[in-house]
């Protein structure tokens, strides 16, 4: 078998609050592979960004995050310092956030603020010593002629940015909200990633630039190779840019496959919920329209399927943990009870043929994750 660039296995993250433990995140496991594009699609609550932040090693008290491994590159995270964990996500794996005024400094320019970026990655001579970079922000400035300004201006042609000498120039607030996303691109690829982590990263604009965002991201992967995490609640998105993708729950992942496959052979009942909602044109319906119910409260969550009180498919077995079942073709995963082979439909009715269903669920729950291993 072989090793993935990225490998989450058994990943809770949990918050501890007054009414209780919330389970953000309840055992999931993926993995991301060089080079790919892994989608992670579910609506609003449903743990995507909780995972980005849990990978980043950036969830802070009352979170909790507890996993049996999150590997890098066959480093476990999980296992490293503080101070690791800062330099893994400089130059090993970086995040773009949904909000790019959260992450660009207001009184820095844009050029400033990759050319740091790049400075402290990269060989280019330059002191980055703290007085050097404080003189710098405060003071005279990134020069202008400096390999690093130069390595600034450069990333925001690579990104799109029209006059970019121009625009290396210019603060944040100066710049249009696909301006500043790019801009945050730049930055993260500043660092030389191996992995980006994009959490939302077109929401907040219109179609149009999101399909040039979305556009320039695949063409960084083209280029130089960098895996992408993208974290949306479009499914539209994800098959426009996804070679693979993961549908999340309630802080669980209800099936993973190829992007191709998942559209050809949506088998879980929430994938083929969300499918249905996909909006068509001069449609204005709201998101998850077709699926009736609420998301379940991630305090008091009920063991078994997340999603069984929503499900038209509901039958005794969906009380139980879920497990992985192979799904069609190669690498398609389904969380979902009525895969499981001791179950027969009929019509719309599901019946557990005797114990042995309960019998194959311990197997595979026993199976060691992820549970879907064998088709690595
Ligand atoms: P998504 O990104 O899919 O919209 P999130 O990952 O942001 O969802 O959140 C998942 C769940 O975790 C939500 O119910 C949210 O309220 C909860 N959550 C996130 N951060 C915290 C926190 N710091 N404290 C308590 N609950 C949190
Ligand atoms: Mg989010």
């Amino acid at each position: 078998m072989s090793e993935s660039l990225l490998e989450v296995e058994n990943l809770h993250t949990t918050f501890g609050t007054e009414r209780g433990d919330v389970h953000a995140v309840d055992g999931i496991s993926f993995r991301v592979e060089e080079g790919e594009v892994f989608g992670i699609v579910g609506e609003s609550g449903s743990g995507k960004s909780v995972t980005a932040l849990s990978i980043m090693g950036l969830v802070d008290a009352p979170g909790r995050v507890d996993a049996d491994a999150i590997r890098y590159r066959g480093e476990n995270l999980l296992d490293a310092s503080e101070n690791e964990m800062q330099s893994i996500r400089g130059g090993e794996i970086a995040m773009i956030f949904q909000d790019p005024m959260s992450s660009l400094n207001p009184v820095m320019t844009v050029g400033e603020q990759i050319a740091e970026v790049a400075r402290h990655h990269g060989d280019y001579g330059e002191s980055t010593d703290f007085l050097s970079e404080m003189k710098r922000k405060y003071v005279t400035g990134t020069a202008t002629g400096s390999r690093s300004w130069q390595r600034a201006v450069e990333l925001l042609d690579t990104v799109g940015i029209p006059d970019p000498e121009q625009r290396a120039q210019e603060y944040p607030h100066q710049l249009s909200g696909g301006m500043k996303q790019r801009v945050m691109i730049a930055q993260a690829l500043a660092a030389e990633p191996s992995v980006i982590v994009a959490d939302e990263p077109t929401t907040a604009l219109d179609v149009t630039i999101e399909a040039q965002i979305l556009d320039e991201l695949l063409s960084l992967r083209d280029e130089f190779g960098v895996s992408v995490v993208l974290i949306t609640h479009d499914l539209a998105v994800v098959r426009e840019t996804c070679d693979r993708v993961a549908v999340m729950y309630a802080g669980e992942l209800m099936e993973t496959a190829p992007t191709r496959t998942l559209f050809e052979h949506p088998s879980h009942p929430y994938t083929n919920g969300l499918l249905k909602s996909i909006p068509k044109v001069n449609d204005d319906r709201e998101w998850l329209d077709s699926i009736e119910g609420n998301v379940p409260d991630l305090i008091d969550k009920p063991a078994g399927c997340p999603f069984r009180d929503r499900c038209d498919s509901a039958f005794e077995l969906c009380q139980k943990p879920l497990v992985s079942y192979p799904g069609e073709g190669v690498d398609h995963e389904v969380r979902c009870h009525l895969y499981n082979d001791a179950v027969e439909v009929d019509g719309d009715e599901a019946v557990a043929v005797a114990d042995d269903a309960t019998e194959i669920i311990e197997q595979r729950s026993d199976a060691g994750r992820p549970v879907g291993g064998e088709s690595l």
